[in-house]
């Protein structure tokens, strides 16, 4: 199989004028190194430079910025507000309560954000449905909705039937709750908007400039082929890329494909079935499937929990065309009778970084260490990066505020076994889940085991364990 270029990046770039490659080339100083230049990178460099706009800092990135999951994610704007009850039992109620609220402020601080430096990221705030496709998913999302309400901070509303399949564009939805507070994007457009407007603030750029090493004693050097970085702090916001630089974190995270199609231009038939809008659709499923338009008429499908690695590797098979492409065009037909004889344009995957918690946590590598990260966003990162720029940005600083004394910033707060347990487990999880899944789409009982088996998996589904 070959490397691609996920859909979204490859459009990204084409639209770029003239993508002009800066590689470091010599030793440099800084006030901050940040490696890696997705949107966890970027974010912290905005907010650093809002905060001390005199500060001098430099970002590397090992490809082009949004090579990584930045450039090919979903594009589903998502709050973590479904997560709500089983972050609460984590982290304490009033950090799951910051947390949910940032996320969503999010959603608007970053569309605000695109508008002022005119970043066009096809943003369109039309709101996100869970909904159920069997009888076994109704209901699921009712404890979650009952605890924010308890708290305030509910914005989910419980639609007909009726009101569901006119508004998803599919009759096999059959229950769901919407909140207006989601939307949908173009990942691609985003992070290399990001990019060009953290250059024009002032932070120097450098791509295709793999990190090798990383020392730390008064200063934290950051080695690459032609040149070293001192800094007094260094940002490692490299997502998937983090256990194989630090082994020590690997048992914080379980590495997994989401994997996605996407189809020509079909905008007549997107109107046909009364789906255009730029709303976000999941069922509510652990392994859940995803999908949207773009406004240029496409129907975008996706679905994770599917190509572990051992050893959480980044596996050459995450740069490929997506090997579910099958089941997800299989998903597809059974989402859009209609439309299956539509032409696909692309199927590809990427990695996420699942977590025990299955939300992202920031630490410093060692205790008053200079060098601090941030990752583990399970395959919801678009809106927790910005909070997550706001985050690490507050840490670089050494500043005390709510986000640097809250439980995200106390590192990983759950580990996985070790290899070969880690992978053995995700894989027989895995099977159970899909095992589960099917018999509850047949109206069957699931086997007993495969349904106990399902409920570890709590970071790979959206939801509180106890509603599976
Ligand atoms: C297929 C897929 C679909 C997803 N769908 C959604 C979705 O619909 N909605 C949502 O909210 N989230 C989604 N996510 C999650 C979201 O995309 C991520 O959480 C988010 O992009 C993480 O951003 P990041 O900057 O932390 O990581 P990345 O974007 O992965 O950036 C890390 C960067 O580090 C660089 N790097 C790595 N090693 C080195 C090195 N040695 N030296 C220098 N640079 C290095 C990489 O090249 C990369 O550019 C999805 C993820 C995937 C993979």
């Amino acid at each position: 199989m070959t490397t691609i270029l996920p859909f979204w990046f490859s459009d990204a770039l084409k639209k770029e004028k003239k993508t002009k490659i800066n590689k470091l080339k010599n030793n440099l100083h800084t006030d901050i190194c940040i490696v890696g230049g997705g949107y966890t990178g970027l974010w912290t460099a905005i907010q650093l430079k809002k905060k001390q706009p005199s500060l001098n800092i430099a970002i590397i990135d090992k490809g082009l910025c949004g090579s990584g999951a930045s450039g090919r994610n979903g594009g589903c704007m998502l709050p973590v507000s479904p997560k709500f009850s089983a972050m609460k039992k984590i982290v304490g109620e009033a950090d799951a309560i910051l947390m949910v609220k940032a996320t969503e402020q999010a959603l608007f601080e970053i569309k605000y954000f695109c508008n002022e430096n005119n970043i066009d990221a096809q943003i369109r705030l039309d709101g996100n449905l869970y909904t159920a496709t069997n009888k076994a998913q109704i209901g699921r999302f009712e404890a979650v909705v009952k605890d924010l309400e308890r708290k305030g901070i509910n914005n989910w509303e419980r639609w007909s039937k009726k009101k569901v399949q006119k508004h998803s564009g599919s009759q096999k939805n059959i229950d769901g709750y919407f909140s207006p507070l989601s939307g949908s994007l173009h990942p691609g457009l985003l992070v290399r908007g990001l990019k060009k407007i953290a250059e024009k603030k002032g932070v120097q750029i450098f791509e295709n400039t793999p990190m090798i090493k990383i020392e730390e004693n008064k200063k934290v050097v950051v080695q690459t082929k032609r040149g070293a970085i001192t800094s007094n702090k260094v940002v490692m916001a490299i997502n998937v890329w983090m256990p194989q630089y630090f082994p020590s974190l690997s048992r914080a995270v379980v590495l997994v494909s989401s994997d996605m199609i996407i189809t020509d231009p079909i905008p007549e038939q997107l109107d046909q079935i009364g789906f255009t809008d730029g709303k976000v659709i999941l069922d509510t499923r652990l392994f859940t499937h995803y999908y949207r338009t773009t406004i240029d008429g496409r129907l975008m499908l996706g679905k994770g929990g599917n190509l572990f690695s051992f050893n959480n590797k980044v596996i050459q098979a995450y740069d490929e065309a997506s090997r579910y492409e099958e089941l997800l065009k299989n998903s597809f037909d059974r989402f859009f009778p209609s439309l299956c004889s539509v032409p696909f344009m692309q199927s590809w995957n990427g990695p996420s970084e699942r977590t025990k918690t299955g939300f992202p946590f920031f630490g410093r590598l060692k205790d008053k260490s200079n060098i601090v990260y941030g990752f583990g966003y399970s395959g919801n990162g678009i809106l927790p990066t910005y909070v997550g720029g706001k985050i690490l940005s507050s840490m670089v600083l050494d500043e005390d505020n709510e986000w640097t004394r809250s439980s995200f910033c106390k590192g990983p707060l759950g580990l996985f076994p070790p290899e070969p347990f880690r992978w053995i487990g995700a894989i027989t999880i895995r099977n159970a889940v899909m095992r589960k899944e099917t018999a509850e789409d047949m109206g069957l009982r699931p086997w007993w085991i495969d349904a106990k088996l399902a409920q570890l998996a709590t970071s790979v589904g959206r939801l509180d364990k106890s509603s599976y």
